[in-house]
């Protein structure tokens, strides 16, 4: 996510000011965005692997379709027989839990299941503000289910299925509880459709100002800003980072507008005035990054590097002005790759609404802009080069919890960094974190423990950003960016923690650096950069 706040008011040099506005603006009105709490820096990885329920990204989906789902995965409390032919007793059916306990938002995410694929078929009349939903979540069960739940709060569902078979349902706030007919034993595959045919609405959220996810600002323009929970309000989900699946989107339009979304295009046919696209994801992807846009957009498509497809969709009276920045998305990747390791996806690019939601956001292969993005060029490089780097750090490297957010803004704002020491000949990195340090003292709490409703200030971004140059002053230049590269490889497609980070950073350089994170990240103060 960017505000646009970001950092290049320090060319004003009123730096101070700035951050203090956008503290203010990102922070919930009301909340103490003070952070505090942990201190130290967990000694062990939580990386979640998926071991059994993980989906490749290559092979089969080379052909077009899926790769094939274990019918069944090795998990605890699955009856059967062991090695020494003891019969198991099959594990006592239970409900599966409401949250996953996230350290900042407990509730969100379900527990019992692994989300593995979700197919979105819409059919979308913007006119109407009308939306018919067919939303299929297949899953597989890590616990022997006599129920669980969805993260939804989108509009009245008109039926859920389980396996084909009408389920009981209930709702209760953000969640939709599910009792099917037939207990779901654990390592088995389900499936589970809800429909609607209503509007979708955008959710409230503490860290941001104003509601997040499903967005329709006039008759012929709908797009889809989620992070952190705006998921759940146009499609039943398993809404937390930890549960990457894979996406399927069905969108039924009527001429002349088009549809858009995360991945590639797969089809489009037009039948009665109304047009159907289909795109699928050749990766996981988290429920916060699933977007679709629909509207008349200005396509654009060149090779990228390596293979990569770059196209873009941008409202036609912003041509002009979004181009400049977006023609340098090829170069970005190009200048970063030698940093950050291979670009993770085989497509990518921007999608730009004549609509301010007052910033843009890093959806998975598709990153969203405000128009208004633009009208700066310098804050529309460093917002593009910010969002193209998110696809490395918290699009294909995901975050495992809220708090953790810093591994995605931290890293994103460290690249708007390394694109200005790349093409700005006077550009001199020390000396301008430096200024950064000293500007931001004063108002900066701990980057590795915003709060709730702190995820998108200005510490999360910047103080994250010293501190992986810290962590470079430290290590130096070779072995720091060999880090970043066995970071995003290593939890490419994944998920991590920031102890997970810390480990690869531990690993590489050979030192304990336990007291810089822990200083930088946790610690009330600002420490002062420190030279190799
Ligand atoms: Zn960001």
């Amino acid at each position: 996510m960017s505000s646009g706040g970001g950092t290049r008011v320090r060319r004003l040099g009123v730096l101070i000011t700035a951050l203090a506005v956008v503290a203010a603006a990102c922070a919930g009105p009301g909340i103490d965005t003070g952070g505090g709490g942990g201190t130290t820096v967990p000694t062990r990885s939580t990386v979640r692997t998926d071991p059994g329920v993980s989906v490749p990204d290559t092979g089969a989906t080379d052909e077009g379709g899926y790769p094939p789902v274990p019918s069944s995965v090795d998990l605890p409390g699955v009856s059967g027989s062991t090695t020494t032919g003891e019969t198991v007793p099959p594990a006592r059916p239970v409900e599966g839990d409401i949250g996953l306990g996230d350290p900042y938002y407990p509730d969100w995410g379900n527990g019992g299941y692994d989300a593995v694929r979700y197919t979105l078929d819409l059919t979308i009349r913007p006119e109407q503000d009308l939306v018919d939903a067919v939303v299929t979540m297949d899953a597989v069960a890590t616990e022997s289910l006599l129920g669980f739940n969805l993260d939804y709060a989108g509009p009245p569902l008109d039926q859920v299925m389980v396996n084909g078979i009408e389920a009981e349902w209930d709702r209760d706030g953000q969640e939709l509880r599910i009792q099917p007919v037939d207990v779901l034993p654990a390592g088995s595959e389900f499936s589970v459709r809800t429909t609607y045919s209503a509007s979708p609405n955008s959710v409230p959220t503490v860290a941001w100002p104003q509601g997040v996810g499903w967005q329709a600002p006039r008759a012929d323009l709908v797009y889809v800003v989620s992070e952190p929970n705006g998921a759940r309000g146009w499609f039943p989900v398993n809404d937390h980072p930890s549960d990457k699946a894979l996406y399927r989107f069905v969108l039924t339009v009527p001429e002349p507008l088009t549809a858009v979304a995360n991945g590639e295009l797969v089809g489009s046919t037009t039948e009665g005035g109304m047009t159907t696209f289909e795109y699928e994801t050749h990766h996981p992807m988290a429920s916060y990054l699933a977007t679709i846009g629909v509207g008349e957009f200005t396509a654009r498509s060149s090779p990228g590097p390596d293979g990569i497809e770059l196209r873009d969709f941008v409202a036609p009276g912003l041509v002009g002005l979004a181009t400049p920045a977006l023609d340098l998305q090829a170069e970005m990747i190009e200048g970063l790759t030698p940093l950050f390791g291979p670009f993770p996806f085989d497509i990518y690019g921007a999608l730009v609404v004549d609509s301010e939601f007052g910033g843009a956001l890093e959806n998975q292969t598709l990153s969203v802009f405000s128009g208004g993005m633009f009208r700066s060029p310098i804050l529309a490089e460093e917002v593009v080069v910010h969002e193209l780097a998110h696809q490395w750090f918290g699009d294909s490297v995901t975050i495992d919890n809220w708090r953790d957010i810093w591994l995605n803004e931290g890293f994103a704002t460290y690249a708007e960094w390394l694109w200005r020491d790349m093409t700005e000949p006077d550009f001199d990195l020390d000396a301008f974190a430096v200024a950064t340090a000293d500007s931001g003292r004063p108002i900066w709490g701990p980057p590795g423990d915003p709060g709730p409703a702190g995820l998108f200030d200005s510490t999360v971004y910047i103080r994250g950003a010293l501190t992986l140059h810290q962590l470079r002053l430290t290590v130096g230049d070779d072995d720091f960016f060999e880090i970043l590269r066995t970071y995003a490889s290593r939890f490419a497609d994944s998920t991590v923690d920031t102890a997970g980070f810390v480990a690869v950073a531990e690993e590489i350089s050979g030192r304990e650096l336990g007291d810089l994170f822990d200083a930088w990240l946790y610690g009330d103060r600002t420490p002062e950069l420190v030279g190799g």
